[in-house]
């Protein structure tokens, strides 16, 4: 008999936690208890990817159906209706919630609705009362979207309540530059809503290639998107009912203020002021201004796990925290905020402590997808990175793709390798194009492996399609 209650004790039923307590229990025969606050599934599979990628599908259609026309089809378009959709959505959360539910039975893990805590480094104390030991604890908590601080953020939107709005906002001003904020964008401007998205720095999304950038940044305008870079939110407050109808624009010292709601993001319209000086009224208010670890009141540093700024919980290669007994994966450790390396880890936790095989974690060479209009899908290192470590060849091609342009489309995609001069490797592949995010998934695993340009180009193109160009560039556009 162990002197535990349990061999591992999961905090949070997200993508990481479930895996991990599904595999330990399942495959390492340990005996395996999760809590989970809130919806099983976390947030990919409630607030996250899965809803965002069904409002990707959802938003396509409206190109599509135009796209349609010039193809001979006479399609009828009555418009996009949110409350079918939405219902539709519910419906699907709800089985999907329930398929992660069932995994976790069938696998032999006890679950517990509820909240859990830290109380020592082998046990954790529910908010039903209930106190529960444990050889190990995995805190698998996840993160949640954070507000700007500034005075009334409470009345604007998070990414989290637009899976629940009971109808779409005419207008919708998105505060943001990175993957939620543009995402958005795209998908309700897809959707009929009039978006405009304010981001403070001089190119939205930081970090990925410049050229890449760019070409989204153009698409999305294209689009109907009103994007103003180098431009931030001031303040924002209730707006009166009848009132300055005329106002929009209008100098800021002009406007007169209602009084701001108590609490709760706001129903009616909101008047915003912004660094441009100008002043507007807009049906809703999104911050996508980034996410924070969820590690507040449970008692981790109380028991020796240490955080870093911004609260992510410290780990090792191996997951593990300063506290022997506990680890943590997925987005609480802040390394790579995306599903599939929270399951990595997960995976690479239950090797390392359940199957006696030590195994660190892997995060080099992550292919990901950015679900705008077009996608934009990369691995490996941006132009602006490489160039700063080696000599490269640039290899890139933009082009108008065959089915977009034979409906007199303006969109163009992008397919870009970045090419070490000294051993022929392909450091980096990012391209701009529908689908983007399915291309990359298959170039990812060349370049994981290591391929040179050189197989790049021994590949035989499969014609005609957009991923051809990946393997039919010939000359580097320019070294750098
Ligand atoms: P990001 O960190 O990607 O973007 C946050 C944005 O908000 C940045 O543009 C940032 O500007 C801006 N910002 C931050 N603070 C402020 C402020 N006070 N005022 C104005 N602007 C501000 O966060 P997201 O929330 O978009 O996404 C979080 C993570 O979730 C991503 O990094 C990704 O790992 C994951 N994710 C992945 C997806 C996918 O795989 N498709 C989809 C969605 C999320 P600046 O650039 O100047 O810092």
């Amino acid at each position: 008999m162990s002197e535990f209650d349990y061999d591992l004790f999961v905090i949070g039923g997200g993508s990481g936690g479930v895996r991990a307590a599904r595999v330990a229990a399942g495959e390492a025969g340990a005996k395996v208890a999760l809590a989970e606050e809130d919806r099983y599934g976390g947030t990919c599979v409630i607030r996250g990817c899965v809803p965002k990628k069904l409002m990707v599908f959802a938003s396509g259609y409206a190109g599509m159906a135009e796209e349609a026309t010039h193809y001979g089809w006479d399609l009828k378009n009555d418009g996009f209706d949110w409350t079918t959709f939405s219902g539709h959505l519910q419906n699907e959360l709800n089985r999907l919630e329930g398929v992660y539910r069932k995994l976790l039975a069938g696998s032999g893990v006890t679950t517990y609705d509820a909240r859990a805590r830290l109380k020592d480094p082998h046990s954790v104390e529910l908010s039903t009362g209930e106190t529960f030991t444990a050889k190990h604890i995995l805190v698998a908590t996840g993160g949640r979207p954070v507000r700007p601080d500034m005075p009334n953020a409470h009345l604007g939107i998070v990414s989290d309540d637009i899976f629940n709005l009971e109808t779409l906002p005419k207008s919708i001003l998105i505060i943001g530059g990175g993957y939620i904020a543009c995402e958005f964008a795209c998908i309700l401007s897809g959707l009929g809503v009039e978006v405009t998205q304010y981001y403070r720095g001089a190119q939205i999304l930081r970090g990925f290639d410049e050229e890449a950038r760019g070409l989204i940044a153009e698409s999305m305008r294209e689009l109907g998107v009103d994007l103003h870079t180098g431009t931030n939110i001031v303040e924002m407050e209730c707006h009166r009912e009848g009132e300055d109808e005329n106002g929009l624009d209008a100098p800021v010292e002009a406007m007169q203020y209602a009084m701001p709601a108590k609490d709760g993001p706001q129903d009616g319209p909101l008047k915003v002021k912004s660094t441009n000086g100008h002043v507007k009224v807009f049906d809703k208010v999104l911050f996508a201004t980034g996410r924070r670890p969820n590690t507040d009141d449970m008692g981790l540093e109380e028991v020796g796990v240490t955080l870093a700024r911004g609260g992510a919980i410290e780990v090792d290669e191996y997951s593990q925290t300063k506290v022997p007994s506990i680890y943590a994966i997925g987005d609480v450790t802040d390394r790579v905020n995306l599903t599939p390396v929270a399951i990595r880890e997960g995976m690479a936790f239950v090797e390392t402590v359940f199957l006696g095989k030590p195994t660190p974690v892997d995060h080099e060479l992550i292919p990901s997808a950015v679900f705008t209009q077009p996608e934009l899908g990369t691995v490996g290192m941006t132009e602006e990175e490489a160039r700063d470590k080696e000599p490269v060849d640039i290899y890139c091609t933009s082009f108008r793709p065959m089915q977009s342009a034979f409906a007199d489309k303006p969109g163009r995609v992008l397919m870009k390798l970045i090419v070490s001069q000294e051993s022929g490797k392909v450091l980096g592949c990012h391209i701009v194009a529908p689908q983007a995010g399915e291309m990359i998934q298959m170039a990812g695993i060349a370049i994981k492996m290591g391929a040179t340009k050189e197989d790049f180009d021994r590949t035989v193109a499969v014609h005609p399609t957009m991923a051809e160009e990946i393997v039919t560039m010939r000359k580097p556009v320019r070294t750098a």
